[in-house]
Parts: structure tokens; C-alpha cells; sequence
């Protein structure tokens, strides 16, 4: 199941009335650049913030100095994350930026968010995502601006770059450890099928010369954030994230692949100190991340539908593919889509996804659309 509900690090036993009228922030997420990416990824970090509720932010003017300063107030807005009332993200290579978020009282009550970068090596910008849980997402971009500066006399180049000769592909298998996502029919736990057909994936991918990562290869933990900074430090051609679906309605079953759209998905983008060239390899760098993601996600859509297809052991329904804000797929900076290989609450689906015949279906079909899109 998609790990769309990020967990709350404070639990919320008794929400006064107060409480209500606020707006909580519920997680915060820094995504970074490995130190050998420098010179590839213009993405030099992101800072996520997920809010409880629909936010207003107000940008605040703030007293020059030799860095650019910013500062943002979210009214009524509240940490949710642990008891500190001030959390400090530092940009981890230099000292190229720092997003401070303080809760404050006076003269109204909000989150502060002060942001303060150097403009000669980073270019700011942010953006605002919201799901149909309500759950919403403030987004601070830092790019590369030497990068960025280069591109602009080149900009028809490719900005995704990776060596031919030397494919790469992360496998991300889904849950693990106490994280058992779905339980479905019979008891058949998510995290056992994910891995399985993960390591099936990977095994076809290696034979055809394909290097292949997962980001688990046990029955382990690893929490969503230590996959997305594995998968940017390993900094493959393509990210592919394995889970397995649940419905209240038995009778729901089929295959769906998601990716994210940074432009379906956004509801303001503000680029600051913004020249138009850079403005615009920011959104070229964007649509094609969004292009290549689309794409891995239809062939692997496609193929595995035929391959189970083929089988004949089900009528496969195709749920198509869809675009979604989450998580995973926003914090990689690579092409990256998350396949629904089936329903395990469908007792027909459940039962064949148990199943190594089927299993390797599904998987050839999921290394194929993986190649098929390299
Ligand atoms: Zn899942």
C-alpha cells in the first residue's frame, strides 16, 4: 500500500479545542545531494515540510545582509515533532543555505520560517503540493546555481545525465521489519510479496548487465527517509518502487503504477532572484524528470499487465497509471515510479501473488518496462 500517511512523531491523544484551529507540521524532510553528484544533480538540496491542514503562508521582509535572507509565517501553525520548539536543516556539503523553523507567540501565534542562502551558489525556490488527505506540502528548492548558469548557454542538453555504458537501477521493496503495510487475505503480509518480487526484478535486471540496489534485501526496516538519501547517494538512471495494494472492497483488484507530475501536482511555484534563463532550466530540469518518470511508469504499467495477461491466470484489470505527490517519488531527484503489483484483500489476486510463477511474471514484466524506458 502507498505510504501516502506520513506518521505523526507525537501522537495527539486529546486534541483541545485549540488544538483544532491548528495547523500542525507533522514532518519535515531534507533531501541532499551525495558530494559526488556536485557536479551532476542542479538539485543541490529540498527541504519538505507536511502540514496536517490546508496553511497560509506570508513572506515576512526581513533585514538585509550578506546572505539572502527569507522569512515565511505560517498563521497558527505548530511543530508536531517533538518537544524542541526550533528545528535547525543545514545544507550538509557547505554552508550554502539553512531553513530555521521556531515556534512563536508573539505578535501572533505561527511557525517562522527563516531560510537564508548564499545566491552565488544556490537559487531559491518553493512550491506547494496537496493531496486528497488533506495532507499539504510546502517545498523549499535549492539549485545549483553554477550549474543552473551553465545550462543556460546550453539548455538543449539533456540535464539528466547518466553513462550509457553503466545503467544503474535502485529497487526499492516495500515496508520490511515491524512495517508489515498491507495484511491481506489469509494473513499475507505486504512487505514478504514486495520483497520477493523485488529480488526477482533485481535478478533479471542483472543479467542483463544491469546494476542493480535495493534499497532492502531482508526482511528490515528502513524508514522512508534513509531510502530516498540512499537512493540520491546511489544516484541511479531510475528509481522503482515495489508494493502491493488493499481495498475495503473485496472485489477490487488489478495493477497501477504511480509517478509524480511536478507541475499537475503544484499549486504555486515562486522562483526567486529569478533571471528568465534560469527560470526556465529550473522547469526544463523539472519536466524532464517529470517526462522520464511518466514514462518508466507507463512501460512498466504496460508490460506487467501484458505478462499477467499472457498468463492467463487472471482477467487482469488495468488501473492505469496515475499521478501522485508522495513521498518516495518526491524526494528522489531521479526518474522514479511506484508500481501496485495487485490487491492482497482480493482473494484471487492474493492467492497468485504468493505464488513464484507469478511472481516472475509480474517481475519480467517489471524489469522489461524498466529497460524498455532506459
Ligand atoms: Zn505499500
Amino acid at each position: 500500500m502507498l505510504s501516502i500517511v506520513l506518521c505523526s512523531l507525537l501522537s495527539t491523544a486529546v486534541a483541545s479545542a485549540l488544538d483544532r484551529k491548528q495547523v500542525k507540521l507533522s514532518k519535515i524532510f531534507h533531501q541532499t545531494r551525495s558530494a559526488h553528484d556536485v557536479h551532476k544533480n542542479i538539485q543541490a538540496g529540498g527541504v519538505t515540510l507536511v502540514f496536517s491542514d490546508d496553511l497560509v503562508i506570508n513572506q515576512l521582509p526581513v533585514t538585509s545582509s550578506k546572505k539572502t535572507r527569507l522569512c515565511f509565517f505560517v498563521p497558527d501553525g505548530r511543530l508536531q515533532l517533538a518537544l524542541t520548539s526550533m528545528r535547525e536543516i543545514k545544507s550538509p556539503q557547505d554552508n550554502a543555505y539553512t531553513v530555521r523553523i521556531s515556534e512563536v507567540n508573539t505578535p501572533k501565534s505561527g511557525l517562522q520560517l527563516d531560510i537564508e542562502y548564499d545566491p552565488d551558489r544556490v537559487v531559491f525556490a518553493r512550491d506547494m503540493f496537496q493531496r486528497v488527505t488533506r495532507e499539504h506540502k510546502l517545498v523549499f528548492y535549492f539549485y545549483d546555481k553554477q550549474l543552473l548558469d551553465t545550462m543556460k548557454t546550453k539548455t538543449e542538453v539533456p540535464m539528466i545525465v547518466h553513462a550509457a555504458l553503466d545503467p544503474s537501477v535502485v529497487i526499492d521493496c516495500g515496508h520490511g521489519g515491524h512495517d508489515f503495510g498491507v495484511i491481506g487475505c489469509e494473513r499475507i503480509a505486504e512487505k514478504n510479496v514486495c520483497l520477493a518480487v523485488g529480488r526477482k526484478v533485481a535478478e533479471g535486471l542483472k543479467k542483463k548487465g544491469i546494476r542493480v540496489f535495493l534499497t532492502r534485501d531482508s526482511d528490515t526496516y528502513v524508514s522512508l527517509d534513509n531510502r530516498i538519501h540512499e537512493v540520491n547517494t546511489i544516484n541511479p538512471c531510475l528509481l522503482v518502487s515495489i508494493h502491493a495494494n488493499a481495498s475495503n472492497d473485496k472485489n477490487v483488484s488489478g495493477i497501477e503504477t504511480f509517478y509524480f507530475n511536478r507541475s499537475l501536482c503544484s499549486m504555486q511555484k515562486k522562483i526567486s532572484n529569478d533571471t528568465n534563463s534560469i527560470g526556465s532550466a529550473i522547469d526544463m530540469h523539472q519536466k524532464e524528470l517529470t517526462t522520464k518518470s511518466k514514462q518508466l511508469a507507463q512501460a512498466m504499467q504496460e508490460v506487467v499487465c501484458k505478462e499477467v495477461a499472457d498468463s492467463g491466470a487472471i482477467q487482469v484489470v488495468d488501473r492505469k497509471v496515475k499521478a501522485e505527490p508522495l513521498q518516495l517519488l518526491m524526494g528522489a531527484m531521479v526518474p522514479a515510479s511506484l508500481i501496485e503489483i495487485g490487491f492482497l484483500t482480493n482473494t484471487q489476486e492474493a492467492k497468485l501473488l504468493l505464488q513464484d510463477n507469478y511472481q516472475l511474471r509480474v517481475a519480467n514484466g517489471i524489469c522489461k518496462g524498466i529497460i524498455n524506458s532506459m
